[in-house]
This record gives structure tokens, sequence and C-alpha cells, in this order.
């Protein structure tokens, strides 16, 4: 795939400089998957956007899971025997192994090499690693580094505790003129990684905050959760009220200068597919659509047959097909506020689409209405409002047959949504068009 510099209109640039300074704001944490780097990152978009903190004891049983333990870290380091620290956990979050347990010891270099994580293949960068589900301890450093550890012993500290707590996660619930509910969800259980985590956090915060100030007809709902667990948490506690969800959308990873790929989901034909397929289409960029797969982020736990809700996932590179992911060089350069905007710009097209996508019936089916005389048609001599598509116009009319959605339209037409959806409300407004209930 290409890449492309998204241009995004006038406005735009200004969200994209804004949601850029929030996610180097929210850079250094430590994020994990449980912990003070999540309420940490919470209370930052609280600023922008209001949520619901829940915090779910460890040990909570949701599903086949169980709650972990929390785990909070406050330093770590590899020191040589005479105190000089050469590797300092505060120059990057990354540097330990997410969820180490603690450790202090003095360790002789092959002890310190077996708990060494480094990427060989790109020498300065440092990998994240994690161990969740395992009691170890590690870290992750540069390869470059890694060569200079020469000395016999080291002294190593991971001030770290992994004890009973919560699980924390935020959400957002914005309701509408119906208690039908369009679902956006990202995941908050990453450290210092911009793309893979932060991209998804700043657009969905900017998201929120802009449907906030909108005229709604569904309910929409804002979740900031850890992966995977935090998924299966939010589905375990609110499983009776999944089925107001009538479309879906996991963000994560769209703040590279790539172009957007889109997962369908499991459904594969859901509004929300067709949705996004038709605002890429018409959009003039570059794309990708892939069918599901049982792979990825969130997508997992939402589509899983018990669930099998409409939610897909909007990405740009997908995970793990750029050499940066999962790296320290998923960093501050990786992302760039013109991909964030254009990332936010697509999630407004697409909410746009759904929210305008009725059906309506004509009301006067048996052959054309006389559009000229109503300004809708070109007319000698006459006036003619050029904002509407005549051809728009035609489609409109001859489909709107109670059983068509604007979006059915639109797709039949191969026009843009907008161009469909402004004749539809012209012809409303000549009375030619009904809504259906
Ligand atoms: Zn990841």
């Amino acid at each position: 795939m290409s890449t492309c510099t998204p241009q995004p209109p006038l406005g735009l640039a200004e969200l994209g400089a804004s949601m850029y300074e929030l996610v180097a704001e929210l850079y250094p944490i430590c994020r994990s998957i449980t912990g003070d780097g999540v309420r940490q990152t919470l209370a930052v978009i609280q600023r922008h956007t209001p949520l619901t903190i829940h915090e779910v004891p460890s040990g909570t049983r949701v599903f086949d899971w169980t709650v972990p333990k929390e785990w909070n870290i406050r330093d770590a380091f590899i020191a040589r025997t005479t105190g000089e620290r050469l590797i300092d956990f505060k120059s990057s979050s990354l540097h330990v192994v997410n969820y180490s347990v603690a450790v202090k010891k003095r360790v002789s270099r092959d002890e310190l090499l077996a708990h060494v994580h480094t990427l060989p293949e790109h020498p300065e960068w440092i990998p994240y690693r994690t161990s969740y589900y395992e009691e170890s301890w590690g870290f992750c450093l540069s390869h470059k580094d890694s060569l200079n550890l020469t000395d016999d012993e080291y002294d190593v500290c991971i001030d770290a505790s992994l004890e009973p707590g919560a699980l924390t996660y935020g959400e957002a619930f914005l309701r509408g003129a119906t208690s039908d509910e369009v679902l956006f969800t990202c995941h908050v259980c990453h450290p210092s990684l911009a793309n893979d985590n932060l991209s998804g956090i700043a657009v969905l915060t900017f998201l929120a905050r802009h449907l906030a100030t909108r005229v709604r007809h569904y309910s929409y709902r804002f979740l900031f959760i850890p992966a995977t667990i935090g998924a299966i948490t939010w589905l375990a506690r609110n499983e009776q009220r999944v089925n107001d969800i009538k479309h879906g959308l996991v963000v994560a990873g769209v703040g590279n200068a790539a172009p957007t790929t889109y997962k369908r989901s499991r459904r594969g034909n859901a509004d929300i597919d067709r949705a996004v397929a038709h605002v890429l289409k018409h959009a003039g960029n570059d794309y990708d659509i892939l069918d599901f797969f049982p792979y990825g982020y969130d997508e997992r736990q939402f589509c899983s047959p018990g669930f099998d809700l409409p939610v897909g996932c909007l990405m740009r590179t997908p995970y793990s097909r750029y050499p940066e992911y999962h790296t320290s060089a998923d960093n501050l350069e990786f992302v760039q506020p013109g991909a964030l905007a254009g990332s936010l710009a697509l999630c407004m097209s697409v909410v746009d689409v759904l929210e305008h996508n009725q059906t309506y019936r004509s009301r006067n089916p048996k052959c054309e209405p006389q559009l000229g005389r109503r300004g809708l048609y070109r007319t000698v001599g006459g006036r003619r409002d050029a904002r509407v598509d005549e051809l728009a116009v035609l489609w409109v009319l001859n489909l709107s047959d109670g059983t068509h959605t604007l979006l059915d339209i639109a797709e039949a037409s191969q026009m843009a949504f907008h161009t469909i959806r402004n004749a539809a409300e012209a012809l409303r407004a000549a009375h030619l068009l009904e809504r259906c209930p």
C-alpha cells in the first residue's frame, strides 16, 4: 500500500493538532491492563469528555476469565555495581516487561541476559513485551544497549507491585432519540506506544466531544478499556444490554500516515460494514477492506459467536504489518496530526451515514412527478436549485418504495450518501417523499 498525506478540510487541521497534543500528553504514562497508568490516562481524557470510571475487583469472574491482580510500577533499572544506571525505566516505560513482578538483586551477566528482550533486526529500537498471565520479570532494551552489557555482574531492580486491586475502564454514554446504540471502543492498556493505543484514544475522545454537541438519533457509547480482558469484562457486565448495539467500531492504530484499512464485522454485511465501505469509496483516498478474521483487537470479543455484534475495526496499517508495531519506533514521530484528523473525519462521516440512513416512500409513485415546476429539475428559462443533483432525485424517487434505505440507494446509484440525502431532503420539502416509521 502506498502512503498518503491526508488533507483534512478546514477545522480538522486544528482538531488534528489538538488530538496530537493529547497523544503527546499521554505518551509517557506507563499503562497496563490494570493499575494507576490507566487511571491517569482516563483522568486526562475526562478533561475533554465526561467519563464514568468503573473499577472491577481483581478475582471477578468474567466468562472464562478472571480479572487479574492490579499491577503498578514506580521505578526500575539495570545498574553497574558502582550504582551507575545503564537502563532506566524513567526514560522509557517500555524498558520493563509489562506486568513484571518485583525484583531487586545482584545478578550475573548471563542471568540478566536471560531476562533481556531486544530486536536485533532493529538495533536502535526497544521492543514492547508483556507477561500478563505468567508471573515473571524482564527488561526490554535496544539491541545496541544490550551489546554494552559486558560487566560480570549487574544490579537489577523492578519496584513494582502485583496485588489484589481492580481493573479500571472508562465509559461515556450520549443518549440519543432512540435507545439503539452505536458503540465505539479503543484500548488503553499499552504504555508508550503512540499509534497502537494513543491514536485510537485521541480520535474517540474528540469524536465523543463532537457528538456531545450534536442532535443525535442514536445513543452513543464510548469504551476506553484494556484490550481483551477489558472487552471481556465489559461484555460480562453488560450482557443484558448488548442487543441495543446496532452498529460498532473498534478504533485502533489510526494515527500513522498510511491508507485506512477497515476490517469487516463477523457478519460481513452489517450496516456498519456497508457504511464504512461507502464512506471510504467516496473519500477519494487509497484504502483497503478486509474480511473478518478471529485475530486482532477487541472485535475478537464483540464478534465472538455468542455475541456476533455488528462491530468492525477501523485502522490504518493493520496491527503487526508495520515494522514499528510494538516497538519504541511507534512514537510521537510515527503519529501525525493530519492522519489523526483524517481518521476523525472518517468516523464523523460514518456517523453521518448511520444517523441519516432513513427509508422513505414516494408520495407520487405512479410515473415521475413533474419536477421542473418544483425547482427540482432543469427547465428552460426556469430556475433550478443547483444544490440538488437531478440524477440523485430520480434515484431517490424510484427506489423510495418503503423498502430501500438511503444507503441502499447510494450504493445502487454509485453516488455519495450526502448527494442522495440532499435529494431526499429536497423531495421531502416538496412533499413528494414521506418517511417510513
Ligand atoms: Zn498492541
